[in-house]
């Protein structure tokens, strides 16, 4: 079985992922976690995350650095969301998470594009979203409890850029594929929004 799960970030589609991939027994890939490898290497050789030269240079990132935590920062995830704008580079990383997800078996992904590109044929796709206030918020909360001095304003400021340049570039944007079924977290717990995604994931078993 292949599950899907896409949406914005900070709409907790990582938390029901890994939550799902558990509950089923599947193998997980955070694939936003390969774009952030790609931008944390631009910046480690000095390039620029605009330029798909830079970015496709990027892209020959050593393994060892996906369990680098320095890829969770915020810089990072902006300079992802830079970087997987170009086609170059999301072609680069594509055989890697198709391959990953039609493992004998099946597999479990979390991303933009999954549902989309990756595993259209994916047996059950999810699209997660919450309202942007509240996305900022949890970030806001998740950075504060961390010790990160950041106001709230600049986080939703943050993520209103993020969600332009992932569902406005033209490769591959954030959308929801025409069968995705739709998880909005904004009023959940997190207790609550992975039973929902369980409930979605086995009535979309059992309905089909
Ligand atoms: O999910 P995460 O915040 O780690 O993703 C970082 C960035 O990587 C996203 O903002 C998005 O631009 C990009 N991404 C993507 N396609 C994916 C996963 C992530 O374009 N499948």
């Amino acid at each position: 079985m292949i599950i899907a799960v896409d949406g914005p970030t900070a709409s907790g589609k990582g938390t029901i992922a890994k939550a799902l991939a558990e509950h089923y027994g599947l193998p997980f890939l955070d694939t936003g976690l390969l774009y952030r490898a790609v931008g944390y290497q631009v910046m480690q050789n000095g390039g620029d995350p605009d330029n798909a030269v830079d970015a496709l240079k990027a892209c020959d990132f050593p393994e060892s650095i996906l369990g680098d935590h320095a890829l969770r920062s915020e810089t990072v995830g902006g300079l992802a969301s830079r970087v997987s704008v170009h086609p170059e580079v999301r072609a680069a990383l594509n055989k890697r998470q198709v391959d990953f997800a039609h493992q004998p078996g099946g597999a479990l992904l979390d991303g933009r594009d999954i549902g989309t590109v990756i595993a259209p044929d994916a047996d059950v796709k999810l699209f997660v979203t919450a309202p942007a206030a509240v996305r900022a918020e949890r970030r806001h909360g998740e950075m504060v409890a961390r010790g990160v001095d950041v106001s709230f304003e600049a986080i939703l400021a943050d993520i209103h850029a993020r969600d332009e340049r992932d569902s406005g570039r033209a490769a591959a944007p954030l959308k929801p594929a025409d069968d995705a079924l739709l998880l909005d977290t904004g009023d959940l717990t997190i207790g609550g929004a992975v039973q929902a995604a369980i409930a979605l994931v086995e009535r979309k078993l059992r309905e089909g």
